[in-house]
């Protein structure tokens, strides 16, 4: 039994969950390889220009897991993951949407979850995930979501402690638990918001965390975050949840405004996103009240890495002069230390005043 999955968009919220899920059950996963130039041109020469960018890298990697000869993929359609929280409608078709571009012989795993409609919660979901393999035996089910979320929560854990998301990546796959332990400190600490999709697939990203950690920079995401800290962080910025990524984009932006520590924020978007442009907009307006810098970069197939570089630097290098302003402004000259030297009397100061 083999299941294939695609290196792209849920796959970065996921995946941990699923392998623990589907090895419980003795199906083999064969993931797509890592995104790469073609990886999207090929996504890209299939869909309408307008679609954003994560799309177009899905197809590239769907049409990536046919040429490993893989004839089923889990393709689920993700409707709402909590009642009236909903994805975009990208996401929510995204079944559909590559049935219709991708004319090849395979089977589509299209199992939806609909948390805002009765009988499509997660268990219903799962069912109808594995009945292509014949898995009907629901004890046996629910015992193998049990192994998905042990490997889940073990990478929550991890993240969550601030270890880089690979290595917590592969150690949960390891079932090891680690925790990171934070030696160095860094003089500027940045908070990153965008969907995990376009931050953690390097070639999406443009591996901007290594850009920023080298420019001596802490990243901080949401995946640093807790549920409720992100719940809380959507209620500082005054809005209610509406978007299943909201608690990435809203939820993360509007905990870190109020951290301390952060010295500025980044959005990373994909061009022609509807929900960010939404959720980014309101994210600004925000930032201005909490007095701190916001750079909004967007990224599509054509975005330069020297442009996208010159932008990092020139917002990094502000906040490194902001931060020095405002130490050298906390420095006070004690006034009762200056000791004016009296023994030396002006000339014409005794002219203009016969008293001295
Ligand atoms: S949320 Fe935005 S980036 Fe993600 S699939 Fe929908 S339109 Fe694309």
């Amino acid at each position: 039994m083999k299941i294939g999955i695609p290196r792209a968009m849920s796959f970065y919220h996921n995946y941990t969950f699923f392998f623990g899920f589907f090895t419980a059950l003795g199906i083999e996963i064969v993931l797509s390889d890592k995104t790469t130039k073609k990886t999207l041109s090929r996504g890209s020469s299939l869909v309408v220009s307008e679609t954003c960018m994560p799309v177009k890298v899905y197809v590239g990697h769907v049409l990536n897991l046919l040429d490993k000869g893989v004839d089923k993929i889990f393709i689920p359609s993700f409707q709402s993951i909590a009642p009236k929280i909903y994805n975009c409608s990208k996401i929510r078709g995204l079944p559909d949407l590559v049935r219709n571009v991708v004319k090849q012989d395979f089977t589509i795993i299209d199992a939806t979850l609909d948390k805002s409609e009765k009988k499509r919660g997660l268990y219903e979901f799962l069912k109808e995930t594995v009945a292509p393999f014949g898995i009907t035996d629901e004890k046996k089910i629910k015992k193998a979501s049990k192994t998905g979320w042990k490997v889940y929560n073990n990478f929550k854990v991890m993240t969550a402690s601030g270890m880089d998301y690979n290595q917590a990546m592969n150690y949960a796959l390891q079932g090891k638990v680690f925790i990171q332990k934070e030696d160095k400190e860094y003089p500027i600490s940045i908070a990153l918001v965008s969907h995990y999709y376009n931050i953690y697939d390097e070639r999406t990203s443009m591996k901007i965390f290594d850009k920023l950690r080298k420019m001596d920079v802490k990243v901080y995401s949401a995946l640093q975050l807790t549920d409720k800290q992100m719940d809380e962080g959507i209620n500082a910025l005054g809005q209610i949840a509406y978007w299943a990524n909201e608690h990435e984009m809203t939820g993360c932006a509007g905990h870190y405004l109020k951290d301390n520590k952060i010295d500025g924020l980044i959005t990373l978007t994909a061009f022609g996103c509807g929900p960010d442009s939404l959720m980014v907009d309101r994210i600004t307006r925000k930032t201005k009240q909490f007095n701190k810098p916001l750079l909004n970069l967007t990224i599509d197939e054509h975005t330069g890495e020297a442009g996208f570089i010159t932008r990092l630097e020139a917002f990094v290098d502000m906040l490194y002069r902001k931060k020095r302003a405002s130490i050298i402004n906390k420095i006070n000259i004690d006034e009762t230390q200056y000791i004016p030297n009296t023994n030396f009397i002006q000339v014409d100061d005794v002219v203009k005043n016969k008293s001295l």
